[in-house]
């Protein structure tokens, strides 16, 4: 098998501690705000674990520094904060008092709950999203009695009907309260869409929901410590960092041992369905758990080139959808029309760019494309 397509875990190496590497030069993080509203000003000091931007709406999940510092620059979509001092934030609140309050505390603390719903089949995604992207292997064999905290908590707030925490086949992890289910481990089985139809037999059933391995950890450890999460793992290459949210990828990418070049890819999540970021003082959220650095040789390469009507991505499209139609539209800026297509189905596993023998940028149309659709209210679905 391609070794790109294979989802059994690593073995665990050690983990690099980004703030004792560092511990001599300030850290500069970089914190992503898009859609949300800063809470600071330039030359504002906060605190590690201060609330520093949240929506207008109450829907979305708000945002902390994971440092003490001062604020150097808030723009429309990051804000920037130099490392100093060790001021602290004060404690959460974490009123039991009825299942609104219980998910509004999660989400003020930093954890998106948008798609929790009550009653529901619980699903723990504990597969690798893609290849070598394994750092929960470390949370789910050190920190079982962390996750078990936030399980609790989770199924106190939706009392689900049932739950099952879905695994790489072979692997010995169990999570109390759960049952388990084995998942074939090749991609795309592991993305949230595929396992939620393994588990339960159903292609995107409603009364289910899905939260990955590290989200249950980061919920645990925000009960345990009434702290939001400051440090998460992220993978880089072969390398296990813990490191600040914000961190930013370039300097992950130079621990890790890569140099990157003009032309280089540097990426959040894995190579098929990650998102290039266009600076390498991109700072990484709350929700990263790998990035992938390509060199301008390596595969898959993109290309402008039209469609030349194959059909090799539909047939690759574990969705079962039609791609090509999707991105040709959206390449001409006929958003409205992938609707017809079904474009809501797409969960972003990216192997109609992959397999592409014309090498258009595929889902990078679908993704334009459901970024222009969520503007408009009604489209609720495709704002995920
Ligand atoms: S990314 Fe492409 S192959 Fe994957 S589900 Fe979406 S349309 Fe299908
Ligand atoms: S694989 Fe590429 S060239 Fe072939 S139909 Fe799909 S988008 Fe068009």
């Amino acid at each position: 098998m391609n070794p790109l397509f294979s989802l059994t875990p690593t073995e665990r190496g050690p983990i690099v501690n980004v703030r004792e590497q560092e511990s001599n030069i300030p850290l500069t993080i970089s914190i992503e705000t898009t859609g949300l509203s800063s809470l600071v000003e330039i030359g504002q000091q906060v605190a590690r674990g201060q609330r520093i931007a949240a929506d207008n709406y109450g829907t979305q999940a708000a945002l902390h520094s994971s440092v003490s510092g001062t604020v150097l620059d808030v723009k429309t979509n990051f804000i920037l904060i130099k490392t100093e001092g060790d001021r602290i934030a004060d404690l959460l609140e974490f009123s039991t008092a009825d299942s609104r309050t219980m998910l509004d505390n999660l989400r003020n603390a930093g954890i998106n709950v948008q798609h929790l719903k009550q009653g529901c089949t619980l699903i723990i995604n504990a597969v690798p999203p893609e290849s070598g992207i394994d750092g929960h292997r470390f949370l789910i064999e050190e920190f079982n009695s962390i996750m078990i905290e936030g399980l609790t908590y989770l199924k106190d707030a939706l009392t689900p009907i049932a739950c099952t925490i879905a695994i790489p086949k072979g692997m010995n992890w169990t999570l109390a309260g759960c049952t388990v289910h084995e998942i074939n481990p090749v991609y795309p089985e592991g993305l949230n869409a595929m396992v939620v139809k393994a588990v339960t037999g159903k292609e995107m059933p409603p009364e289910v929901s899905v939260i990955d391995a590290a989200t249950l950890y980061r919920i645990g450890r925000t009960i345990h410590g009434k702290q939001p999460v400051s440090d998460i793992m992220v993978k880089v290459g072969a390398t296990l960092f813990q490191a600040p949210v914000g961190t930013q990828v370039g300097l992950l990418a130079r621990l890790a041992g890569f140099t990157v070049s003009q032309h280089d890819r540097v990426i959040l999540g894995g190579p098929l369905s990650g998102e290039a970021v266009y600076t390498l003082r991109h700072g990484i959220s709350p929700s990263t758990q790998a990035i992938t650095v390509l060199s301008s040789g390596s595969e898959p390469t993109i290309k402008d080139s039209p469609c030349v009507g194959c059909g090799e991505c539909v047939i690759k499209c574990p969705a079962r959808i039609m791609p090509n139609m999707i991105s040709r539209h959206s390449e001409f800026g006929l958003f409205e029309n992938t609707l017809a297509y079904n474009i809501a189905s797409c969960f972003e596993c990216g192997l109609c760019t992959y397999w592409c023998p014309a090498q258009r940028p595929v889902l990078q149309y679908i993704r334009l494309a459901k970024k222009e659709l969520s503007k408009q209210p009604i489209l609720e679905d495709l704002r995920k």
